[in-house]
């Protein structure tokens, strides 16, 4: 096989079926993970040739048998990239905190369950790319995403100390801030409420899905192979 190996946590659809179609079309092999999106994720497969895993990444026993499966399939993992992440519109009193543990669990404990598994062979061989995905919202906090804000500043703290961490092993560790992303995750916000982001952006827009993959080749190639630790705000320059 040429071309790097990647693996993918929440590739099926949105930003990570981009950063799926992204690699593939830049020759890498790519295993990505899905968990609800079973015929999403088998498109992906038809389209681009990538190999889809199920996976749920609250739960350190599915992203061990998942990443095990990418590890079979790939021999070894270059780059991972933390993508997949859940989202809610709450105000604090109202959130249950059933609600609360499957936010954190999936946002943040799920960015660690996949580190742990990924990291010990990228320490072996003395050379891997990490890249998490934050939000805006772990920089800044936003108003009843009180349990998303928490986790992604959360992603921010893990992706900074774990780059402190591993750098001497020669693993890069970066983390993607997205601002407002033309997604899924983003149906139920209204119009009025898109409108008004798009217009205190100074790019004066939302951004697409394919710019936030843009973000994550260029943090896995080799011209950002002496960058780590770093937040990488893609927002149109909402957030600076
Ligand atoms: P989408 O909702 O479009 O896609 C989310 C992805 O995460 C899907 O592939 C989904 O898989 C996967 N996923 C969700 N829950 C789980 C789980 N429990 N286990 C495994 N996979 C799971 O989101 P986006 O593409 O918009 O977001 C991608 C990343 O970008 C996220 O981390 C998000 O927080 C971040 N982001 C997005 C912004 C936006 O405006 N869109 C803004 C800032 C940050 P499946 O469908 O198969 O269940």
């Amino acid at each position: 096989m040429s071309g790097k190996n990647i693996l993918i946590i929440g590739g099926s659809r949105g930003i990570g079926a981009e950063a799926v179609k992204s690699f593939r079309a830049a020759g890498d092999n790519v295993v990505f993970t899905y968990h609800r999106s079973e015929r999403e994720a088998d498109d992906l497969r038809i389209r681009t040739g990538a190999v889809p895993v199920r996976c749920d990444v609250k739960f350190s026993n599915s992203v061990k048998i998942a990443i095990d499966k990418a590890l079979s399939i790939l021999g070894h993992i270059d780059v991972l990239i933390c993508n997949a992440a859940i989202a809610d519109f709450a105000l604090i009193t109202d959130i249950e905190e059933s609600r609360w543990e499957e936010i954190i669990d999936t946002n943040l404990n799920g960015v660690f369950y996949c580190i742990r598994n990924v990291l010990p062979l990228m320490i072996q061989r003395k050379s891997g790319s990490i890249i998490t995905v934050s939000s805006m919202w772990g920089q800044v906090g936003a108003s009843c995403e009180v349990a998303y804000s928490a986790a992604k500043a959360g992603v921010i703290g893990l992706t900074k100390a774990l780059a402190k961490e591993v750098g001497p092993s020669g693993i890069t560790v970066n983390c993607i801030a997205p601002g407002m992303i033309d997604t899924d995750m983003n149906a139920n916000v209204d119009a009025e409420a898109v409108a008004e982001i798009a217009d205190e952006t100074p790019l004066c827009r939302i951004g697409k899905p394919q710019e936030v993959a843009s973000a994550m080749m260029f943090l896995a190639s080799e011209d950002a192979r002496f960058i780590t630790g770093q937040v990488l705000g893609v927002n149109g320059g909402l957030i600076v």
